[in-house]
């Protein structure tokens, strides 16, 4: 099979970790007979450099006429002072509105070599941790009006956060269908307590909920969720929400699983074009240093390989290398175990890009 692949590197830790997935994609393309042809894509503070914008159209234009993009990550303190509408993270933002790609699916997964590395007590990494939260991707505050004004003589800023029914509902039916695939249990997380949003979010799941008799739906509140994902995860098996509060627990859900540098995730509108990109930022504290977990981004061309190609024995494979590599020992800083860290050997990036495509050949 022939597929292009828009490829953005970005900023921070960015290059390095798209560059050890990109070697792994090579490798099954060898094993299986597929041509990958990368395509790069400028986007971010290296896009604002060059072109003065973080996400130029002709760029956007590639990512779109692409099969799929793979994406590291975006963003740096050398751009914090660029004005808000030219910042790294609005080409983010325009990429995922301009492919239309409005479910962002991440899986809260513990690898059971990385219990060690979970902050959560052993009693309850026992009881298991595998959901999935999928995330409204296109909508809600993150793209609504932001503005700061000069009102009686001090500055007010004020974000504005809307959803209609049909951005509601899209996101609903996938998280729906998501459950059917999965344990049949959906957790709808809103703030109906207090937004109009969340109440008008919560009465579209419960109209849905008619149509998917076979998922169990339940409600919760934020807040209470964020403390649930520590308390009891085992709980969950797929939960569905708006943005910004996705954003926010797939960051909590990712620690409880070890470290955030593990965590793949696949964005999906309309066509098989998706956007695969680990969840994490550019981390700009260990960027250059070849130190980075490659392993969000590795597993996100794995994503890359089962959801938007069809190649799911490519991507069992890709899974299967992470994991024979983590039954060896071998591990990330960020994932080194704060107990019997003897037991482990201490790699840094391309190292560990290199030991999976070992396991690979
Ligand atoms: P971050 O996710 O970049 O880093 C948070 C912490 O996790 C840091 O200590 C970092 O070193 C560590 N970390 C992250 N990925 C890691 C990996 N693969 N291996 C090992 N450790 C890893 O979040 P931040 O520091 O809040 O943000 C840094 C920049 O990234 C900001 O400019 C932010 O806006 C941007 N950002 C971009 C994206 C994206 O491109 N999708 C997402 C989130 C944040």
């Amino acid at each position: 099979m022939q597929k292009k692949i828009a490829v953005i590197r970005g900023d921070g830790i960015g290059p390095e970790i798209v560059n050890e997935a990109l070697k792994v994609l090579d490798v099954i393309a060898k094993k299986y007979g597929h041509t990958f042809t990368y395509d790069d894509v400028d986007m971010g503070g290296n896009a604002i450099d060059k072109w003065g914008e973080p996400l130029p159209q002709a760029m956007l234009d590639k990512c779109v006429n692409s099969d799929s993009v793979l994406l590291g990550a975006v963003g740096g303190p050398k751009w914090n002072s660029v004005p808000g509408d030219k910042r790294p993270e609005k080409g983010l933002l325009k990429l995922r509105a301009g492919m239309g790609v409005y479910s962002n699916n991440r899986p809260a997964k513990i690898w059971p070599q990385l219990a060690d590395a979970s902050p959560l007590k052993p009693e309850i990494v026992e009881k298991g941790i595998d959901f999935i939260i999928v995330r409204e991707l296109i909508g809600g505050v993150y793209f609504g009006k932001h503005e700061t004004n000069v009102v009686n003589g001090e500055k007010v800023a004020t974000d504005i956060m809307n959803y209609s029914e049909s951005e509601i509902e899209r996101i609903g039916r996938i998280g729906f269908e998501t459950a059917q695939k999965r344990n049949h249990k959906l957790c709808s997380v809103e703030k109906s307590n207090v937004l109009d949003t969340s109440r008008l979010w919560n009465a579209t799941m419960h109209r849905l909920a008619k149509e998917y008799p076979d998922v169990e739906l339940t409600d919760m509140l934020v807040d209470n969720c964020a403390m649930q994902i520590v308390k009891n995860p085992a709980q969950f098996d797929v939960i569905v929400t708006e943005n910004m509060f996705g954003d926010i627990l797939s960051d909590e859900a990712s620690m409880i699983t070890g470290s955030i540098g593990m965590i793949p995730s696949s964005s999906l509108g309309k066509t098989s074009c998706g956007l695969y990109e680990p969840i994490h930022g550019s981390a700009p504290d260990i960027a250059g240093q070849d130190i980075a977990n490659p392993i969000g981004t590795i597993l996100s061309a794995a994503m890359m390989l089962r959801y938007s190609f069809d190649m799911a024995k490519e991507a069992d494979d890709i899974e299967n290398a992470v994991s024979k590599v983590l039954d060896k020992g071998y591990r990330c800083g960020d994932i080194m175990p704060a107990h019997n860290a003897d037991k482990c050997t201490k790699v840094g990036c391309s190292k560990m890009g290199e030991l999976i495509r070992q396991e690979l050949i």
